[in-house]
């Protein structure tokens, strides 16, 4: 296979969608495919920023073993992905660097954190992204966009060469318009690296078909939805019956405390994250070295984070103080252990638990100013419980809404049982009319 891609035309269609920070210097002509990758995963001598203006000129000396995975399989990879800071939003227009523009309408949002990956996947003909999920940063946009999206089980993928968010909650996985890449890609990307320990645990994903027979659909999951998703999900639900399998309505009351856990979780691990962004060692280094050492840091850290990050060290940091931190931290611990046995009980009699993705379509770039940190975290309350349960889980379009933007429905199954996501993917393609946004360049 030879790349039908120029420098020109992937320059031209940068300008208009916003989709890459970095982009390679020529293209390989010769290789097998094309890839982007999520800014927050560095790649050897292309910067990597993780959309924070404090690693601006950070040019990593090694791949992260996922993007390696990808170049040996044949991959060239076109560029790095425009991306909320560190993974800090919904809709990647918390990004230091530029933001991405939804390619069914540029005055919408494309999602977040992985909303670069996600555009790149919407827009390029036969490219594959890799996104990030901490929160629901693969399956959030994938909705928004229109295109599939995976995030495997915690561990599955190697995280050498991740900038961290959340350590305990971080998954690597895919974004793509065609449903056969999930199943291709996380299988190269997946298995075994000693650089991650916590990759080194797991059943090995061997390669199977296995069919969707029940999804048990939670009550808690389709309140406070839109009329376009709550309608196309509807829909949806129709054509799966149609499809054989088995739809069910249950009861899972941890979903509602899973949003306010997470925020807890994952700003007290990304509070200890950040303390390495310094000036010292990485991007920005050009500080003013007769202050006092905690003054330069300061310094850098006062310029060049953003609001967002401010605002997540210093919820982190209160929420793991002594005093605090049984009323907070250790709670939400708790909190995480009863999602996880809710989605055992219910994984117990059924392939998958399944509700719409977001609560409504890309919103527009100037609502989502007029938004509160809160409105943006609320916005997250189905996409999280997964996440923090470290299930895998994936987002395929299911409609649009109104307003022609596309809606995603989530599946989450089993630890380990990336299988049924995959043939559902799979089988899901062959009934689905999807939309591919237009791209006059
Ligand atoms: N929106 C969530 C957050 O801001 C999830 C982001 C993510 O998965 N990186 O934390």
């Amino acid at each position: 296979m030879s790349i039908d891609m120029t420098m020109e035309r992937m320059r031209a269609i940068n300008d208009r969608y916003l989709m890459f920070h970095a982009m390679a210097e020529s293209v390989d002509t010769d290789a097998g495919f094309t890839f982007s990758a999520k800014d927050n995963l560095t790649s050897k001598d292309m910067e990597t920023c993780a959309g924070s203006k404090i690693l601006i000129g950070y040019k990593p000396v090694f791949d992260a073993t996922s993007i390696a995975r990808m170049r040996e399989e044949g991959g060239f990879l076109m560029g790095k992905t425009n991306m909320d800071e560190f993974g800090f939003g919904t809709f990647s227009t918390n990004s230091g660097l530029e933001v991405p523009r939804n390619p069914h309408d540029v005055e919408r949002a494309c999602g977040g954190s992985s909303g670069g990956s996600a555009c790149a996947a919407a827009v390029f003909e036969d490219h594959v992204s890799l996104g990030v999920s901490t929160g629901g940063s693969i399956c959030c946009p994938a909705s928004f966009c229109g295109v599939y999206g995976m995030a495997p089980t915690y561990g599955r993928v190697s995280r050498y060469g991740l900038i961290d968010y959340g350590n305990s909650l971080d998954k690597i996985g895919i974004l793509s318009a065609k449903a056969g890449d999930l199943r291709r890609y996380i299988n190269v990307m997946a298995g075994k690296d000693p650089k991650d320990p916590t990759s080194c645990v797991q059943p090995e994903l061997k390669n199977e078909e296995r069919s969707m027979k029940s999804v048990a659909v939670p009550k808690e999951g389709i309140e406070g939805l839109s009329k376009d998703v709550e309608s196309a999900f509807n829909n949806a639900l129709e054509d799966l019956k149609r499809m054989g399998i088995d739809v069910e309505y249950v009861d899972m009351p941890s979903l509602r405390f899973a949003m306010p856990a997470y925020y807890v979780l994952a700003t007290s691990e990304a509070s200890t994250n950040l303390a390495r962004y310094v000036g010292m060692r990485y991007g920005q280094q050009e500080g003013d070295l007769s202050l006092k050492f905690d003054d330069y840091f300061s310094s850098f850290r006062s310029e060049y984070f953003g609001d967002e990050a401010k605002r997540r060290i210093l919820l982190g940091t209160y929420t793991r103080m002594a005093g605090f931190r049984d009323r907070y931290y250790a709670k939400a611990l708790q909190v995480r252990k009863v999602v996880i046995d809710d989605y055992k009980r219910i994984l117990a009699d059924h392939d998958a638990v399944l509700a719409p993705t977001m609560p409504f379509t890309a919103p527009r770039f100037d609502d989502i100013s007029k938004m509160s940190a809160l409105d943006s975290y609320k916005a997250d309350y189905l996409t999280i419980p997964a996440n923090i349960a470290g299930t895998p889980h994936m987002s395929v379009p299911c409609g649009y809404g109104s307003d022609g933007m596309p809606i995603g429905m989530q599946f989450v199954a089993d630890h380990w049982d990336e299988n049924v996501l995959f043939t559902m993917a799979e089988d899901w393609e062959k009934e689905f009319d999807l939309r591919r946004p237009e791209v006059t360049i």
